[in-house]
């Protein structure tokens, strides 16, 4: 019988360690983006997942049936790509050639909305980031606009795994059997402490399973630094849909109309929706709407405070378009409007952003565009009273859509898409 209540752990240095190799396991995803800290971190990281059966198996004379349960776990690790990697680590200490090898690193620069230069392992992935973009000043590259750089770490002696993948595997065979043991016990929870990172507990899983703090959605990590070499943070955000938050908001706003229909449709209730809060609040939060077949799939708040960190919550949002095949989008936003010079509008396109323009005027806009190339957009001038208080023009439908650029990111994700046939 496994009791409820927590007792002592009866396996504590295994336990100990498995809880280390978590904690652990955190630095290394911390630590991907710079070599040298990475491949440390790794070896540190394989040598303490290779030491949690060793401290099992000292105890081995008081686990009960040790001897009927554990061989079994032998035979499966044995079988398991993922543990005879752990196990044959023991004595390799895994090498920057090691990791050369399969390891990737990836260099994006984007210069503004439209224009995107991307160059595929161009660089050696034993570069550290900031001799990367040393490398960009000496190039030919602008010193404007923004730098990605992705990395995909794999060893060679496990080329079909990347590393942050394999290690939470490891750690996830362990996790279940250090579970096995404690139930040998008669223990469901131990009494070992919590450690300061949240996830990092005493929990064990009964099955293969990932904790989701160890899932990763991406097979590649990335990070985006300005050509002077600052790191830029990317920022969308799940719209949360508390419904205690709709409570509150139908007690600000009175009853919204939330608009049913498909993206393009549903611009003008939308507009309604969005001129009733911008006119109570002084100011209107980027938002946008996913679909698939004209049913909502997502909805994202997006932040930046300015044009770099603009155009990666919108390269974000392409991403999400992506992973939940969204065919359509409504954003709603508060922007800085650009009267187009002559110049601009014959070459479709806007020099400076809005905001950097002294002709700028204020507006709220809904656009909507799909994948099947249908675009439309809503604009409702915004006029400030003495004290900051908004109040929304009727809207029109804009000819020079204010949308376009943020739609580069989106309409480039559906080409894309198409490509591969997604
Ligand atoms: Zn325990
Ligand atoms: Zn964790």
């Amino acid at each position: 019988m496994t009791s409820d209540a927590i007792q002592p752990c009866p396996v504590a240095d295994a336990h100990r360690r498995l809880m280390d190799c978590h904690a652990q396991w955190h630095i290394l995803h911390d630590s991907y983006l710079e070599p040298d800290g990475f491949r440390l971190n790794l070896n540190s990281l394989v040598s303490n997942l290779r030491s949690v059966t060793w401290l099992l198996q000292k105890q081995k004379a008081v686990i009960p049936d040790f001897a009927t349960w554990y061989p079994e776990f032998q035979e499966a690790c044995k079988k398991s790509e993922i543990m005879g990697w752990v196990v044959k680590s023991r004595n390799r200490i895994t090498k920057e050639s090691d990791l050369e090898l399969l390891s990737s690193c990836q260099v994006v620069w984007t210069r503004n909305w439209v224009q995107r230069a991307e160059g595929t392992a161009t660089f050696p992935p034993r570069m550290s980031t900031s001799e990367i973009v040393r490398a960009l000043h000496h190039s030919n590259t602008p010193p404007v606009g923004l730098i990605t750089v992705r990395r995909k770490w794999v060893d060679k002696a496990l080329p079909s795994w990347e590393l942050l993948a394999a290690t939470a595997e490891a750690h996830s065979w362990l996790s279940q059997i250090l579970w096995r043991a404690h139930k040998a016990f008669g223990v469901g929870s131990c009494d070992l402490a919590d450690r300061p990172v949240e996830c990092v507990t005493s929990v064990l899983r009964s099955t293969l399973t990932r904790p989701p703090c160890m899932d990763l959605t991406r097979s590649e990590l990335q990070a985006h630094f300005t050509m002077s070499g600052g790191v830029v943070k990317e920022e969308v955000k799940p719209f949360d849909p508390d419904p205690a938050n709709l409570e509150a908001a139908e007690e600000r706003y009175g009853q919204l109309k939330f608009p049913t229909s498909g993206p393009i449709d549903s611009v003008p209730g939308f507009m309604a929706m969005a001129r009733t809060m911008m006119e109570k609040d002084g100011h209107h939060s980027t938002i946008a709407f996913l679909y698939n077949q004209d049913r909502g799939v997502a909805t994202r708040g997006l932040q930046f405070d300015g044009q770099n960190t603009k155009m990666l919550a919108f390269e974000g949002l392409a991403d999400l378009v992506e992973s939940t095949r969204a065919d359509g989008i409504v954003i709603i936003s508060e922007s800085w409007l650009a009267v187009p010079t002559e110049r601009e509008k014959e070459l479709k396109t806007i020099f400076f952003p809005a905001r950097d323009r002294l002709d700028r005027t204020e507006g709220l806009t809904v656009y909507a565009a799909t994948r099947d190339g249908r675009q439309v957009e809503l604009l409702s001038m915004i006029e400030r009273g003495p004290n900051g208080e908004a109040s929304c023009g009727e809207p029109v439908e804009v000819t020079f859509p204010a949308g376009a650029n943020t739609l580069t990111p989106i309409r480039r994700k559906w080409d894309d898409m198409e490509k591969r046939g997604l």
